[in-house]
């Protein structure tokens, strides 16, 4: 790996980057200072989802909620619905007490360094660095999955990641200038997110392609170096689809903590290593009533397990009463219901008639 390069690297991407810069919807013009509000909103939402998913959830938001101020005023429940469907949704409830702690302790206004901002809520490094960096000009190292391949390129790293995060981003903090960091790192964005792409970059439009260690090497495509995945182990479920005589279904709310916390949900067991048996879930079932096993499963991947849920349905009894919150069918859109449990509820409309 070379440990000098050339001294107008970040000049060069710059130069690319005026002429190709993407359009994003919470990308400030050419030449006008990002909103630290844009910023944050957007960055928040593109962790583990791509800009095709994100630009209309963003453009919501804002028709919504135009402030930081206006967004700590609305209730937690219409922010995890707005949210739906971007998964993560602990991310949603961070996103909502940092608003509410920027406005109660910010005056409504952002911090403008990177450690101040780490302090905030569901802000962790990058987030950070790319507020500071993006909307308030300072020279942060802004690392993501995208950069850091980049860089394994440009400088040929081939240790592996996770450990070679900190030699990475060393190296990009080292490229960052001082000019125009904010630009800079929107550049590094894009370079990494439509020219430098995981699979067969596109070395001849490469501002940097002269300088690069990988490309010279011939070892671009395979870098960053990684340790192989533990397999995702799977884990089982039954939800409980009940029906009412009225033709509503029955709702609960996830508890605050844990995976999809405060979600609503259809009700289901807990999810464990083993498969359930009707009679041993319905032990955990909201109703006493016949329950039906409807034909196939529904499988929904988490970061860190594959979760494989039957689903079985029943009509509860008039009177009993079973807790939770009965939604009519044709309202259930206007729930806080996660893409696990959408998936649920298309499965069991499929199945169930
Ligand atoms: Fe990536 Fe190719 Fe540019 Fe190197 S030359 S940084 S591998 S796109």
């Amino acid at each position: 790996m070379p440990t000098a390069f050339p001294a107008d690297l970040a000049d060069r991407l710059l130069a690319w980057y005026d002429r190709h810069r993407r359009v994003l919807p919470w990308r400030a013009a050419p030449g006008r200072q990002a909103d630290p509000y844009h910023v944050w909103l957007s960055e928040v939402m593109l962790q583990q989802t791509t800009v095709a998913a994100v630009a209309p959830y963003f453009r919501g938001f804002l028709d919504r909620w135009p402030t930081v101020t206006a967004l700590a005023a609305a209730p937690l429940d219409e922010v995890l619905t707005a949210w739906a469907g971007l998964g993560y949704y602990a991310r949603a409830r961070n996103l909502h007490r940092c608003a509410r702690l920027i406005a109660e302790n910010h005056g409504g206004r952002f911090p403008d360094d990177e450690a101040a901002l780490r302090d905030l809520p569901g802000v962790g490094d990058y987030t950070a660095a790319a507020i500071a960096a993006i909307a308030f000009e300072r020279p942060a190292a802004v690392m993501d999955g995208n950069i850091e391949r980049v860089m394994a390129r440009l400088f040929a790293v081939t240790e592996q990641l996770p450990g070679a995060k900190s030699r990475l981003k060393a190296l990009a903090a080292e490229l960052t200038p001082q000019r125009r960091p904010g630009d800079y790192a929107q550049a590094a964005m894009d370079l990494g997110a439509t020219v430098c792409t995981p699979k067969k970059p596109a070395c001849v439009l490469c501002p940097w392609r002269d300088a690069c260690a990988g490309q010279h090497a011939g070892i671009a495509e395979g870098l960053p170096a990684r340790q192989p995945k533990a397999e995702r182990p799977t884990r089982h479920g039954v939800a409980f689809w009940t029906l009412r005589r009225d033709g509503s279904v029955l709702l609960r709310r996830r508890p605050d903590e844990g995976l999809l916390g405060g979600m609503m949900e259809i009700p289901s067991t807990d999810w464990r290593d083993r498969p359930w048996l009707l009679d041993e879930a319905t032990a955990a079932a909201p109703a006493h009533t016949e329950w039906r096993s409807l034909p196939g499963v529904v499988e929904h991947g988490f970061t860190h397990f594959r979760l494989r849920l039957t689903v079985v349905a029943g009509h509860a009894r008039a009177p009993e009463l079973a807790r939770g919150l009965w939604c009519p069918l044709d309202r259930l859109g206007e729930q806080a219901l996660p893409t696990l449990m959408r998936k649920v509820v298309r499965h069991a409309l499929a199945k169930a008639y």
